[in-house]
């Protein structure tokens, strides 16, 4: 294309003239532009037009046709030009220059000699002002074109000063328009503009449009670009890395790929997956090196080829000697070692690990974890510990099929990785938090695959494709409540309990294990620092509450710190922590009043709950006020323990008589309340409590308060067994309790408790409501 000439053009328009049929291309008044001149019709309309005076109309063709054009296939508004030049080129094509002169709109055809001619009508650009509107289309115009050009529209560079320079509105628009890729008929809109303003218009949505284009093909250009870079600069490494190892010797010309194939031989797979990978490795081979696969297919053959297939640890199993390491590793838990010896004892006898999967079921802190550690020990196999808290996919147990962008096994076949031996002892904690998730698969049917071991030497993880034998592996898992175990799960498992530690326990389980252990974590020796029993027993019942001995295990540690730090500053001194020194070392008490010592008062009794840290104290609340014979019920109350509470009114409604009250209960509402709010409660142990408090309100009287209960009600006032009784006993002893109603049913489950505490509490086992409140309530 050609600057426009800036000379007005003093041409006389003929009303009819041959016409050149353009396709693909618009020409634009006042504007050179060179043609190919490709079918015969045009052929002969130039020649005709060379003959004369050199003039054609230039017309768009509006659709793509092969064959001869009729009048319909052109669009009617052309451009009047003239032919400044003609070359003929050797393969016979014709290529015209020709300056645009004016618009015209074809009102008729007439056939000529082999061409058309085209009668025509004057349709000059329309006279206009310039106003601000105009100025700020153009501007905006211009910067749009320079946008264009900035992202990669090719434009010759005197067409960019041109049109940063122009001063009419219509000829920068045509100027635009015949230089970027607008399609064909929004050029040709923009040419039969009636009006300036409409001129304006289908520019600016022409260009707009084509800015959107540039941008999205800009982004993928990077995009792609960045994928390529980042291939080619791997292959480079990879390529370079082998020279390097080359010429180090270390490779001895081997690729990576003869690697790869020694470690699938040396991984000594099951004969599916080595066949499984094999077959990988070849498509790896036959890959193009900068294919994006080889990456996932490198990093599935690593996986396949650095699991354990037949790695395993001699598996020594001497009864004795496992009886001795779980003692030098643990204080108490008689029973539970007990179970386990006799577990081992099966294993050794059947040679296999067959039956029930033990599970650990206790508060946190008593020792689950830690003895499991010592049954690998004293099996000499490795220890791996996984939590399945907040799982809730089964891929995450199973993992992820390949064609998963990111895809790895699942938990699993990690941890096996891991424990680098196919006959770890396998910890798998939190199994109660594990949920489901409708839309995901459900984890604990997986794991069920895993656990079971009639069906587990043929484990199929998703991403493995092929299945690991996991029959070796000694599962244990564990649980703080079994409530929230899926049944199925359940069923398999053999479940021990780990109830939680007596003040006794804790004291011996701190001089013998906690203490020794932190002395040495902290690089301290016996002569830097002791405890008296008094120092011990004031943080066990001053800076601790809780069922195991974690926090204990934290405040010696912490204990351990300071006098560390007086070591390495001062040197070696002999401290002996007493009972009055632990504020020094631990600020103030954190568990202070004991309940015993607190006054009594009407509508609050001491219940007993077993929660997931072990056995805890509830104080529940009630109150009343006037209204309607309604209950309110806060604290966080889950649906059991919501409807226990409507038992337990109910129950007190009906007996209300029997209290000798003048209550009306019509007038009145009833409010219990159990702290602490925030917390969630359920189960149907404090029911009753509830129905003690209630009774509390009606007849005026306190409820002792040293005085814990716990027990399910029924309508009638009978007093149904409970769970967790060692836990809730442990709980009461540590506050301080001295009397405990349980329900009657409950008796034989003391024998779990130790004689001392039996001795320092009074149990009272109640049949019926009004046993607990002869106790209870104050006379
Ligand atoms: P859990 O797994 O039940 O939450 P851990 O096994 O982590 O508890 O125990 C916490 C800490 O208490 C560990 O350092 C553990 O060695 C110690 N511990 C727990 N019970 C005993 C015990 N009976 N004898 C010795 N140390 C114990």
């Amino acid at each position: 294309m050609r600057p426009p000439s800036t000379k007005p053009q003093n041409i006389k328009i003929k009303s009819e003239l041959p016409l050149l049929a353009l396709r693909g291309a618009v020409v634009f008044p006042r504007i050179a532009a060179p043609l190919f001149i490709l079918d015969k019709a045009s052929l002969k309309a130039v020649d005709a037009a060379m003959k004369g005076d050199r003039l054609v109309v230039c017309t768009t063709v509006n659709k793509e046709k092969s064959g001869p054009l009729t009048p319909a296939d052109f669009y009617k508004v052309g451009v009047v030009a003239k032919i400044r030049d003609m070359v003929r080129q050797p393969d016979g094509k014709v290529r015209v220059l020709i300056e645009g002169i004016d618009r015209a709109k074809i009102t008729g055809f007439v056939k000529a000699d082999g061409y058309i001619r085209v009668k025509l009508a004057k349709f000059s650009k329309p006279k206009f002002e310039k106003n601000e509107k105009i100025e700020a289309q153009m501007y905006n115009l211009v910067s749009q074109f320079k946008e264009c050009v900035n992202m990669g529209a090719t434009v010759p560079f005197d067409v960019l000063l041109i049109v940063m320079n122009i001063t009419d509105p219509w000829q920068l628009c045509d100027i635009i328009t015949l230089n970027l890729e607008f399609k064909t008929a929004e050029k040709q809109a923009i040419l039969e503009a009636e009006s300036i303003e409409q001129k304006l218009d289908r520019a600016a949505i022409s260009i707009t449009r084509l800015i959107k284009v540039l941008r999205m093909s800009k982004k993928i250009q990077t995009e792609t670009g960045k994928e390529l870079g980042k291939m080619e600069r791997e292959m480079f490494l990879r390529e370079q890395l082998k020279t390097i190892q080359k010429e180090l010797g270390m490779l001895d010309g081997k690729s990576d790929e003869d690697d790869m194939s020694e470690k699938i031989k040396k991984a000594k797979m099951s004969k599916g997956a080595e066949k499984q990978a094999l077959k990988e490795l070849a498509r790896l081979e036959g890959m193009p090196s900068f294919s994006p696969e080889i990456a996932y297919i490198r990093t599935y053959l690593e996986w396949l080829s650095g699991l354990p297939w037949s790695i395993k640890t001699a598996s020594k199993l001497n009864i004795k000697q496992a009886e001795k390491i779980l003692n030098e590793d643990h204080y108490g838990l008689l029973k539970v070692k007990e179970r386990i010896l006799e577990y081992l004892a099966v294993q050794k006898l059947v040679g296999k690990i067959k039956g029930p999967i033990l599970c650990f079921a206790g508060p946190p802190g008593t020792g689950k974890t830690s003895i499991g550690k010592s049954i690998a020990r004293s099996l000499g196999r490795k220890f791996v510990r996984m939590s399945l808290g907040g799982v809730r996919d089964e891929a995450e147990i199973r993992g992820h099929r390949r064609t998963y962008v990111g895809a790895l096994p699942g938990r699993i076949i990690q941890g096996i990785n891991t424990a680098g031996t196919k006959n770890p002892v396998f910890m798998l904690d939190e199994i109660d938090k594990l949920s489901h998730d409708a839309m995901r698969g459900d984890p604990s049917s997986a794991l069920l695959e895993a656990l079971d071991p009639e069906q587990n030497n043929e484990f199929a993880d998703h991403y493995l494709e092929v299945p690991f034998d996991l029959s070796d592996v000694m599962f244990i898992t564990t649980a703080n409540l079994l409530d929230t175990v899926p049944p199925a799960l359940r069923d398999r498992m053999e479940v021990i309990e780990f109830p939680g530690y007596t003040e006794d326990e804790k004291f011996h389980i701190a001089t013998g294990y906690l203490f020794p252990k932190q002395l040495k974590n902290h690089g301290l020796t016996e002569k830097n620092l002791g405890f008296d029993e008094s120092g011990l027993r004031e943080i066990i019942r001053s800076y601790t509450r809780e069922a195991g001995v974690r926090n204990l295990e934290r405040q010696i540690a912490s204990v351990c710190r300071k006098i560390a730090k007086t070591v390495a500053e001062n040197g070696v001194k002999n401290t002996v922590v007493k009972g009055e020194d632990a504020q020094k070392y631990l600020g103030p008490r954190k568990f202070t009043s004991t309940l015993k010592e607190e006054t009594d008062e009407v509508g609050v009794a001491t219940g007993l709950a077993w929660t997931e840290a072990g056995g805890e104290i509830l104080l529940i609340e009630a109150t009343r006020m006037i209204g309607k014979g309604k209950l309110i019920l806060t604290g966080h109350l889950g649906k059991v323990m919501q409807e226990s509470a409507q038992a337990a009114f109910s129950y007190a409604r009906t007996k209300a008589g029997d209290y000798k009250t003048t209550m009306d209960f019509g007038k009145n509402d009833f409010h219990i309340h159990v702290p602490a709010g925030a917390i969630p409660k359920d189960g149907p142990s404090a029911g009753v409590a509830m129905a003690s408090v209630l009774a509390s309100l009606l007849v005026g009287k306190p409820l002792r308060k040293d005085v814990g209960m716990t027990g399910e009600i029924t309508l009638h006032g009978k007093v149904m067994e409970i769970g967790g009784v060692k836990e809730k006993v442990l709980a009461a002893h540590r506050a301080g309790l001295k009397t405990i109603i349980l329900p009657k049913n409950n008796e034989k489950d003391l024998v779990d408790i130790p004689e001392k505490i039996k001795k320092s509490i009074r149990f009272i086992f109640a049949s019926t409501i009004d046993d607990v409140l002869k106790v209870a309530l104050k006379k």
